[in-house]
């Protein structure tokens, strides 16, 4: 088994993104847990001093722009979708100037996210029901949110927590696997698992909850291959423990 102090120094103290310093958070590893605490607990405790400063990647100046992009990333990575909205947002920035754009022009803008015909369709019709039922405003209710086309329970979860920094926990495909392999939840749908979550994580903490399991997905439990004996939570992870297991 790798010591942590080679693990941080292999994953942390060598990468400058969210400029870990080890040595204060080996005093989080040695002394602040008590003999009662949970393995979701302690799982959780870790991933929130390892992905601290974890947020959203997307680049946005306002709520619209934030829905539009959130749209976008359906399948695609964060890196492309503010490429793409960095050219599309000189131009086209609100519910009006989207609503109004030709369809034709739109695809072309966002066609290397990938689903950039139903995401163009998607787009274009919520921007219109935004200028017809909420007076080109984006809601900030998650009924009102996932009454827009092309918005789901995730997406608007997203907006929620990130547009409006209300409490919710948006659960994608990273946060689906994460969650239930370190047994955070045993659910078969993202709606079991965002139910269980959000019944063990403080509701102050679900929008920080859903990054800090992003990060861990993307960068060490992958979906293939997860990199279990580098992992941090590998000392409280159910599957860890069961693929460990005589
Ligand atoms: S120990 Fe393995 S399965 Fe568990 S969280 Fe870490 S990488 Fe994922």
């Amino acid at each position: 088994m790798i010591p942590f102090v080679d693990l941080f120094q292999k994953y942390f103290m060598q990468e400058n993104e969210f400029n870990y310093n080890f040595f204060e958070k080996a005093e989080f590893f040695s002394g602040k847990w008590n003999g009662n605490m949970t393995d979701n607990e302690k799982a959780l405790n870790i991933l929130e001093n390892v992905y601290k400063d974890a947020g959203t990647a997307l680049k946005f100046n306002s709520v619209f722009e934030l829905l539009v992009s959130v749209i976008l990333s359906a399948q695609c990575t964060d890196v492309r979708v503010n490429k793409v909205t960095s050219e599309l947002f000189k131009k086209y920035n609100t519910p009006k100037a989207i609503a109004d754009m030709d369809i034709a022009e739109l695809e072309d803008y966002i066609k290397s996210c990938g689903l950039y015909k139903n995401k163009a369709k998607n787009i274009k019709a919520m921007a219109n029901a935004l200028l017809e039922s909420f007076e080109g405003n984006v809601p900030s209710t998650r009924e009102e949110l996932m009454s827009l086309p092309g918005v789901g329970r995730k997406t608007a979860n997203v907006m929620l927590s990130v547009g409006f920094g209300k409490p919710a926990f948006a659960v994608d495909t990273h946060v689906f696997r994460v969650a239930n392999r370190i047994g955070l939840a045993d659910g078969k749908t993202p709606d079991d698992v965002e139910k269980q979550v959000t019944s063990i994580v403080p509701e102050e903490k679900w929008g920080n909850a859903h990054h800090w399991l992003i990060h861990h997905g993307r960068r060490i439990c992958h979906a293939q291959n997860p990199d279990c004996e580098n992992c941090p939570v590998r000392i409280c992870c159910k599957f860890y423990a069961e693929k460990n297991k005589n």
